[in-house]
């Protein structure tokens, strides 16, 4: 089995490679991969996708894409501040 950990291209978790998933129509580099979570939007895209034209799919998906990283980074300050609150107050 491969053991090769790597990177989500969207919210950039770490996952081992064969757990890995296809992130087209939301990346389009064929290369990328994505962990579960990331994939059930590629996936809802996919369905979402079938009832609006092939033009308007890059753009959309742009969208789509900044809003799941920007709701990432979010998660992460947020669950960063929840740890060192919970630190904080442990130490007392
Ligand atoms: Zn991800």
């Amino acid at each position: 089995m491969n053991n090769n950990v790597i990177e989500c291209k969207i919210c950039n978790e770490k996952m081992m490679e064969f757990e890995s998933n296809n992130p087209q129509p939301l990346l389009e580099d064929f290369g990328d991969r994505v962990c579960r979570d990331c994939n059930d939007y590629v996936t809802a895209v996919r369905i979402l996708f079938r009832n609006i034209p092939y033009e308007d799919h890059k753009h959309i998906s742009n969208i789509i894409l900044n809003v799941m990283k920007m709701a990432n980074s979010l998660k992460r300050s947020r669950l960063d501040a929840h740890y060192m609150y919970k630190e904080l107050i442990e130490d007392e």
